[in-house]
């Protein structure tokens, strides 16, 4: 199979704008550039990891694969049958055969779970929805999901309180899977949980993936931790993508300077790696109100003139390896050693 054929989604161009209304009439006085033209592309059966600070837009490209949210701008092509068909020209009344290959796996295990149902009925409600089990079925597909996550199905009339943290996100990942999605977007799966707990739900999501060819959009704010899941990874900042490349050659030999100073965050396994953290000035820029020329300029420790008036685009450096910087075939940034 070529690279093109294994392409399960393409995303082009991808906007979204929030308005900004005030007043008594409500009138739009600007907009929140929440993602600004976002370009990926997901292979069937691979990880791409999602990463960049809070406010960098990362969640919402999540909601407009998954066609929760409406887009602004761009297409999603998804494949089926086959072919790569364009969602953004299927009406969303038609949108329920691709609900059904795509679902999502929530950061928070303890609010992402109503607590007023038991686990039968909250990886159930999948199934029941898309009418595809009751009765027998549906507590047999169930069984079968919880102990694929590694849950006891005697606890299958028991509510979510009664679970750890841990249990709690197996629980969320159960319904993910109910209905055999080709694609899951895993938004910040295991931040809210403990560190000796991470590595259990990190194994799972793996064995699954290999077990069934599922692809993951893996939304991470913690470079480690993607790092340990994605075959490749893409790096967000204010709405757009700052550079994509296969996970060793991007935390080897960062190209783009916002990625040089994301991996410096990361604790140094070997204390003596020539790398000190980089602490960039200020936060994140206001995305009703994003900075001239590149948007990383104003906190970029390499920025000359020509990045205060000129938007770098996203090109090709090496094959496979795109970065948004108008100085990246001249600087020499700091990597980290993958684990
Ligand atoms: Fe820094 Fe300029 Fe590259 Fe932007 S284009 S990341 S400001 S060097």
């Amino acid at each position: 199979m070529s690279d093109v054929d294994s392409v399960l989604l393409e995303a082009v161009g991808l906007k979204k704008h929030f308005p900004i209304q005030r007043g008594f009439f409500r009138k739009t006085v600007g907009y929140v550039r929440a993602v600004d033209g976002v370009d990926l592309t997901i292979h069937e059966g691979e990880t791409l990891g999602l990463v960049g600070e809070s406010g960098s837009g990362k969640t919402t490209v999540g909601r407009l694969i998954l066609r929760a949210t409406d887009l602004t701008e761009g297409t999603i092509r998804f494949r089926r049958d086959g072919e790569l068909v364009d969602l953004t020209r299927v009406p969303r009344s038609e949108l329920k055969p691709y609900r059904r290959e795509t679902s999502i796996i929530f950061q928070d295990p303890f609010s992402s779970l109503d607590p007023r149902m038991t686990v039968l009925d909250i990886v159930g409600e999948p199934l029941r929805i898309h009418g595809l089990a009751d009765g027998d079925k549906l507590r047999e597909r169930v069984r079968e999901l919880l102990q694929l996550v590694g849950l006891r199905v005697q606890h299958m009339n028991r509510y979510p309180y009664a679970f750890s943290g841990g249990q709690r996100q197996r629980i969320g990942i159960a319904r993910a899977l109910a209905l055999q999605p080709r694609l899951v977007v895993a938004d910040e799966p295991v931040s809210a949980l403990d560190v000796s707990i991470q590595a259990q739900v990190l194994n799972l999501l793996r064995s699954l993936q290999q077990r069934f060819g599922l692809a993951y959009l893996f939304i991470s704010h913690d470079l480690a931790v993607v790092s340990h899941v994605s075959q490749r990874v893409a790096v967000m900042y204010l709405g757009g993508i700052v550079e994509t490349a296969p996970v060793d050659a991007l935390y080897d030999r960062p190209r783009h300077p916002y990625t040089e100073a994301l991996l410096s965050a990361i604790p140094k396994s070997d204390p003596d790696e020539p790398r000190s953290r980089i602490i960039l000035p200020g936060d994140i820029p206001n995305p009703a109100n994003p900075p001239s020329g590149c948007r990383f300029h104003p906190r970029c420790r390499y920025a000359r003139e020509v990045c205060r008036v000129e938007r770098p685009a996203l090109r090709d450096l090496t094959p496979g390896h795109q970065v948004a910087c108008h100085l990246a075939e001249e600087l020499e940034l700091t990597g980290v050693k993958v684990q």
